[in-house]
């Protein structure tokens, strides 16, 4: 069955399947052709019980900005929930969650089922976090103005892991962070060439044309940890307890 995801959004047109929209392109709308994936996205308007359908209001203690009502949330949750009977793995984009990580990603590509919330404005009522108990992920230490970008990445990251998505079966084992070194350690990626041998007076390495699949492959790691060393060295620090 394909891995389900459904995003609960106030802009769910920003999850067309059809170019020019983002996740209409390329390896995530292959997969989805391919009946890897499927993705569904509701309005969280359409569960607001109030009058005009607002999703958020004014916060109590005052000060700027806007906060995501519970009620419509929720209700859209149990809404979504029920369509399919596969448990789904709740998360919610924040910048204030765990910050995403390869490993993570790895993880998320296991499960059937994902259920995304993209907050808005000043974020969600705290309660319908407590209530909810979401997984909370950050994209990084910056803020976004929604969580719908974040929603797509991690989307795009954990399609790309699905098995068969990419062209080549193998194809993703060396990117970077899921590359692993001699102890296991997550990599960064070796550099890549391809035609023409030369450009600009610069020359593709030798070996890469030896036609040596050992010793191409050996370079390959070389360089890897080598990158690895020069601008990434925390990840081959061994993970912190
Ligand atoms: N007031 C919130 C705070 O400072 O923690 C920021 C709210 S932000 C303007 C609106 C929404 O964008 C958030 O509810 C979240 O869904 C999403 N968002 C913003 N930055 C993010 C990040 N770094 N990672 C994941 N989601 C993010």
């Amino acid at each position: 069955m394909p891995l389900r995801f459904d995003i609960l959004t106030t802009f769910p047109e920003m999850f067309a399947h059809e170019p020019p929209a983002a996740l209409g392109l390329s390896i995530p709308s292959r997969a989805r052709a391919a009946g890897l994936v499927e993705w569904h996205a509701t309005n969280i308007r359409d569960f607001a019980e109030n009058k005009h359908s607002k999703t958020d209001d004014r916060p109590f203690g005052g000060g700027p900005g806007m906060v995501m009502m519970c009620q419509p949330l929720w209700d859209a949750v149990h809404a979504v929930e029920a369509r399919d009977p596969r448990p789904a793995t709740r998360i919610l984009l924040s910048p204030q969650g765990v910050p995403l990580k390869q490993k993570l990603v790895e993880e998320l590509a296991t499960k059937p089922r994902i259920l995304l919330i993209a907050g808005h404005y000043e974020g969600l009522d705290e309660r319908v976090i407590e209530k909810l108990a979401p997984m909370e992920i950050s994209l990084g230490d910056y803020v976004l103005s929604g969580g719908e970008l974040g929603a797509m990445v991690l989307m795009d990251a954990i399609i790309r892991k699905l098995p068969g998505a990419l062209g080549h079966e193998d194809s993703s084992v060396e990117d970077s962070f899921s590359a692993r070194g001699p102890s296991a350690q997550p990599l960064l990626d070796c550099p890549h060439y391809t035609k023409p041998r030369e450009w600009m007076g610069l020359s593709v390495p030798e070996i890469l044309l030896s036609g040596d699949h050992g010793k191409i492959a050996q370079w390959r790691l070389d360089r890897m940890l080598e990158r690895t060393r020069a601008r990434r060295p925390d990840l081959l620090q061994p993970p912190s307890e």
